[in-house]
Parts: C-alpha cells; sequence; structure tokens
C-alpha cells in the first residue's frame, strides 16, 4: 500500500491537487477508516477479471481527474450482477461521460465491492479562514442537501466534541434506529472523525476532505466515496 506521503507526493507531481477516489480511499485506509475494495480498471477486460475476483454485485465507477461529480455525469453504475452487466456499464459511463464532458482524460474505471446498504451519513473537513481546518458530520441525502442538516467542529476536536458533532444534527434520532432498524453504531463514525481531526492535525497540505457518502451499520461503517483535496 502507498503511504500517505506518497500517494500526496505523486499527485503533487503530475499538478493535481484533488486526489482521485482510488488515492483518496487507499490515503483513507492508511488511516484505519474502513473503505470499499476498490481496485482501477484501465480496460473493459480488465474490468472484469476484477469483477470476478472482487464478487458479484460489484460497482463501476469512472475515475478521472476531470470529472469528480460522478454520478451527475452518469459515471456510477451500482448493483452489477454479472460479468454481462459490468461490460455494458463500462460502455454506458464511457458514452455518458463524453457526452457531459467530451474533453475528459478518462484513465479507466474503479472496479468495486457492493457495499450493503446502510444510513449514509457524510463527514468532510473543510479550511476555514478564520478557524483553520473543521470537520462537518451529517446525514447523507435530503438531509445534508434540503435540510442543511449539519454540525461543525474545530480541529483538534477531542472525543467529546466527536460525540457532541454526532449528536447535535437536529435528526440525530435516526441514529439511534427508526421503524424497527437497528441503532447505526455511533462509536464508528466517532473514531472515523477523530481519526479525521488527528491526520488533518498532522498534515497541512490537506485543505479539504469529503467522506460522500459513509454508510453506517449497526455494526461499523464504511466510506463508500471519498474525495481529498490539497491546498495550493
Ligand atoms: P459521486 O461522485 O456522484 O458523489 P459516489 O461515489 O458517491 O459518486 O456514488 C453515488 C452513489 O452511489 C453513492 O451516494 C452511493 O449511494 C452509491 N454507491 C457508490 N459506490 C457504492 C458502493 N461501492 N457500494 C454501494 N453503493 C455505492
Ligand atoms: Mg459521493
Amino acid at each position: 500500500m502507498n503511504s500517505v506521503a506518497e500517494i500526496i507526493e505523486n499527485a503533487r507531481g503530475e499538478g493535481r491537487l484533488v486526489l482521485t477516489e482510488l488515492e483518496s480511499k487507499q490515503l483513507l485506509a492508511n488511516l484505519g477508516i474502513q473503505t470499499t475494495r476498490i481496485e482501477l480498471a484501465t480496460s473493459k477486460e480488465q474490468a472484469l477479471a476484477l469483477a470476478q475476483e472482487i464478487g458479484y454485485p460489484c460497482v463501476l465507477k469512472v475515475s478521472s481527474a476531470d470529472i469528480s461529480h460522478k454520478s451527475d455525469a452518469g459515471g456510477v453504475k451500482v448493483g452489477l450482477a454479472s460479468a454481462e452487466e459490468v461490460a455494458a456499464a463500462w460502455d454506458a459511463i464511457m458514452v455518458s461521460c463524453l457526452a457531459k464532458f467530451p474533453d475528459a482524460v478518462i484513465e479507466g474505471m474503479t472496479v468495486q465491492n457492493m457495499a450493503p446498504p446502510g444510513l449514509e451519513v457524510i463527514i468532510g473537513m473543510a479550511t476555514d479562514p478564520q478557524f483553520g481546518p473543521v470537520l462537518m458530520f451529517g446525514l447523507g441525502g435530503v438531509w445534508v442537501e434540503v435540510l442543511k442538516d449539519v454540525s461543525f467542529k474545530i480541529v483538534p476536536l477531542t472525543k467529546s466534541d466527536a460525540a457532541k458533532a454526532v449528536r447535535e444534527i437536529r435528526a440525530a434520532r435516526l441514529l439511534d434506529g427508526f421503524r424497527g432498524s437497528d441503532p447505526v453504531d455511533t462509536a464508528a463514525l466517532k473514531d472515523i472523525l477523530l481519526r479525521v481531526s488527528d491526520f488533518v492535525m498532522k498534515t497541512p497540505a490537506v485543505a479539504e476532505m469529503d467522506l460522500n457518502p459513509i454508510f453506517a451499520y449497526p455494526d461499523g461503517a464504511i466510506a463508500v466515496d471519498a474525495r481529498v483535496i490539497l491546498g495550493a
């Protein structure tokens, strides 16, 4: 596995500030944060071989430094159940992404295991001109987009800050389980917040992080998408 320093140096060497999803998840793995399995395929044949190895159902996503919102470009296909579906998804993603971004350089597509459904949450880090690095926690989907139901804490977070970040959102009761579902593992979410906080303290080169979504389960939590942005 590449170290955090290697991942950052490599991106800088290529004149990039935005790490790919693959690089971002490799970085998270270095921090002890669980992610989906992710492998880069640079051809359809390789994608098929990786899908076989990872197992079905799997997920295919465009990998391009020019496309950061992958699903907006038609660059994400989930629940692929067979080699035929992976091959068809490869073609569909290519057509759709090039229609939206004709000049995009597409390095390939990542093949990932399909994370089981969980409660979608997001953890983000941004650099505030006044407060410096700040962590954000919220529920995913409409909760963040429409209701802006998020909490903020200034880095470094204490254990008590992490607990408050999780509790302070208006929809916190959803974490306790609703309509008969089990409560999610908030300890795992607090652990991610603290690991990100520690990392950010040690790594001023990182300006922004977006773990969106994280799937939270009764036992554990997995980063399903990740983006890390370096400072200029
Ligand atoms: P975007 O760049 O558009 O944010 P994402 O990687 O977040 O793309 O994928 C879009 C959505 O697809 C996610 O919010 C999630 O619901 C679903 N998804 C993506 N990857 C996986 C995966 N490995 N397993 C299960 N669901 C996934
Ligand atoms: Mg995402």
